[in-house]
């Protein structure tokens, strides 16, 4: 059986058909995903989303 880490929480996941969030373990860590992309295509294309940037930076630091 093939696993593979969430790249959002990192929880390890069943990399399965039947898991159509795969390789993210749910809908939930996917759209977290999609959104902090977002954020980075926001920052480097020079949009206003300080809001969205001071957040992710938060994050990372708190690691
Ligand atoms: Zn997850």
């Amino acid at each position: 059986m093939n696993t593979v880490k969430c790249p959002t929480c990192k929880k390890i996941v069943t990399w399965d058909n039947e898991n159509p969030w795969r390789p993210f373990c749910s809908e939930r860590c996917k759209l977290i995903d999609l959104g902090e992309w977002a954020a980075e295509s926001h920052r480097i294309t020079g949009e206003t989303a300080d809001h969205y940037t001071v957040q992710n930076q938060g994050e990372k630091e708190s690691h």
